[in-house]
């Protein structure tokens, strides 16, 4: 029975549940105990027992973290760190930092501030880097959930999530709440097949918060996802999700200013040769070029601690460099994430989406 009433409680909740219970137990009996001897009354000891009643009283004070954990945070991701992508950086600085930064423009103008933007692309494309980057730049409090926990983590307990999501970003104002994998709870009413209306509930509730949403209460969400022909049209209409933003496959271009990012704080060599890495790189998206830079240090570090003693290490490491070679191989082990058949998968749905907006 316990267990059945115990949504959402993780292992250290339960412990204190236990804890808890016991301390009300011990507090029952506390009148008969004589505090002042050193021994305490065999009898009174064994009496001493967890009731149901105790247990009850312990559920009351006790959330599941599930809930308590709905973090408020400062990223520290500035435009700098996304690679490429100027025109959806653009578009996100208009949408998104202008109104928070300059309300008294878009109030002379007449114009309103976005509430929600969906942004849509591959995964690994910059999405949640981008989130972070313009909350950051906007000086906004950031509140980041994944569709998935949503279902999972607040077991039973998902619109009291969503609820609770609302009004910390509205306490923490002005907050950017980020939804991550939104496809997960928000496709189109009857096409999920993996829960009992727990996404229909969710979406409501989610319609709800959105609709009550002043534009003047700085509270804007931002939702992603690779399937936005998916999403329950209902998210879409005006005054909700109604910015749409597109988070593209990097080109080359892009590439480039993608492993510039990843490695401006590494020591390359003279020979490494960021145009020729990015021209060959067609598919490979910004999750997986962050691995590429990563595996290729890790090749140098390999090769520098394989070949200098150890206690030459101090002095020497100052002479470490990552090489074209390190980054060859790494290429030989990340592979590009979009395949040329995934990659017109995606520019399909996009079209399709495009002309459905
Ligand atoms: P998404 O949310 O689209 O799935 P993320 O933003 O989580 O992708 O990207 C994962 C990681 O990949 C980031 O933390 C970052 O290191 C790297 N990355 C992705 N896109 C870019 C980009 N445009 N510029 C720099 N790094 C990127």
């Amino acid at each position: 029975e316990y267990a059945e009433n115990t949504h959402g409680f993780v292992g250290a909740d339960l412990e204190s549940l236990a804890k808890e219970s016991a301390m009300h137990a011990l507090r029952r009996i506390r009148p008969q105990l004589d505090l002042e001897s050193d021994e305490i009354d065999a009898d009174v000891l064994n009496s001493i027992q967890v009731t149901e009643n105790d247990f009850k009283e312990a559920m009351k004070g006790i959330e599941p973290s599930a809930l308590r954990e709905v973090f408020v945070e400062v990223p520290d991701v500035t435009w700098n760190d996304v690679g490429g992508l100027n025109d959806t950086k653009e578009r996100l600085r208009e949408t998104i930092q202008w109104p928070l930064e300059y309300p008294e423009v878009f109030d002379q103008l007449d114009m309103q501030a976005a509430k929600g933007v969906l942004m849509y692309g591959p995964p690994g494309t910059g999405k949640t880097l981008l989130a972070k980057a313009v909350a950051n730049e906007s000086e906004s409090n950031f509140i980041s959930i994944k569709g998935p926990e949503l279902l999972n983590k607040f077991v039973g307990e998902s619109e009291k999530g969503v609820r609770e999501v609302f009004s910390k970003a509205r306490e923490n104002a002005p907050t950017i709440v980020f939804f991550d994998e939104i496809d997960s709870i928000a496709t189109e009413r009857g096409g999920n097949t993996s829960d009992s209306g727990v996404g229909e509930r969710v979406v409501s509730q989610l319609l709800t918060e959105l609709d009550g949403l002043e534009s003047l209460e700085d509270v804007v969400v931002i939702a992603t996802t690779n399937r936005p022909d998916l999403i329950d049209s209902a998210l879409l209409r005006p005054g909700r999700l109604d910015r749409h933003v597109h988070v593209p496959v990097p080109d080359e271009e892009g590439r480039r200013k993608i492993l510039e990012v990843h490695t401006r704080e590494k020591p390359l060599a003279d020979d490494v040769d960021l145009d020729a890495i990015a021209r060959k790189t067609e598919g490979y998206v910004g999750a997986d070029l962050e691995a590429v830079a990563r595996e290729a240090s890790m090749n140098a570090s390999r090769e520098f601690i394989a070949s200098v003693p150890r206690e030459e290490v101090g002095e020497s490491v100052g002479n470490v460099r990552v090489t074209m070679e390190h980054f060859e191989d790494a290429l030989g082990e990340v592979n590009p994430s979009v395949t040329p058949e995934t990659r017109e998968r995606y520019a399909e749905i996009e079209k399709q989406f495009q002309r459905s907006e």
